[in-house]
């Protein structure tokens, strides 16, 4: 197996990824293995630079290649927000039910046709001197529910109806088995155009 940096503390995030990348010979190192804490500033004003600001810290600790993942909900009536504050919304010391009950409280008054949002997953790729080697966003188009329904996955999943499971019922991303997921979520979209340049920038 390759080995590559994952610059995210997110433990369900870096599944995601880990069985995504495990198939191509992939395997994960994170920054627990560091011994010193990893704790990156995110205060860029959009998903590339904080994917970047993950992804250069870890490889200049680690002296890898490091893979930086930032990604969020973008509510359309909420003008794009929670944004790049998803993992933060509604305040320091909520969990992922707790947000995501803050987030509907937000949108009580919201119809079901203006509930439009997506996903988006930046990724950005740094060798150990901290140049980009490579950087992608991609995104996933939805909508939100006004309870939570499913419990698979993570975080906003859900709430969240990919276009694709739009219907009666309709399927949330927490409903979905992970192949499904990744087929249709923004962090599979990513990684899979990532993957197109992956093996060579580590030399496999
Ligand atoms: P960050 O990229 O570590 O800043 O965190 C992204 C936040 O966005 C997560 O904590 C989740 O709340 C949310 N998020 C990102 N991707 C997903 C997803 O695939 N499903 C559900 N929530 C997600």
């Amino acid at each position: 197996m390759t080995e590559l940096w994952i610059g995210s503390n997110n433990k369900k995030k870096r599944a995601e990824l880990e069985r995504m990348l495990a198939p191509h010979g992939i395997a994960l190192r994170t920054p627990a293995e560091l011994g010193q804490p990893f704790e990156p500033v995110e205060d860029q004003p959009d998903f590339a630079g904080n994917a970047r600001k993950k992804a250069q810290l870890l490889a200049q600790l680690a002296h890898g290649i490091a893979l930086g993942d930032d990604s969020g909900l973008c509510v359309d009536a909420l003008g794009g927000r929670p944004g790049v504050l998803s993992a933060r919304y509604g305040g320091p010391g909520l969990d992922d039910a707790g947000r995501t009950r803050a987030l509907l409280a937000e949108l009580r008054s919201v119809p079901a046709d203006r509930r439009t949002a997506h996903f988006v997953c930046s990724l950005c790729v740094c060798g150990p001197d901290g140049t980009v080697l490579a950087a992608l966003e991609e995104r996933c188009e939805g909508t939100l529910l006004d309870a939570p329904s499913g419990v698979a996955g993570f975080g906003y999943d859900p709430i969240f109806v990919p276009v694709e499971f739009r219907g009666a019922p309709d399927r949330t991303f927490a409903h979905l088995d992970a192949a499904t997921k990744d087929r249709l979520s923004h962090r599979g979209k990513a990684l899979r155009r990532l993957l197109e340049v992956l093996p060579g920038l580590l030399g496999q």
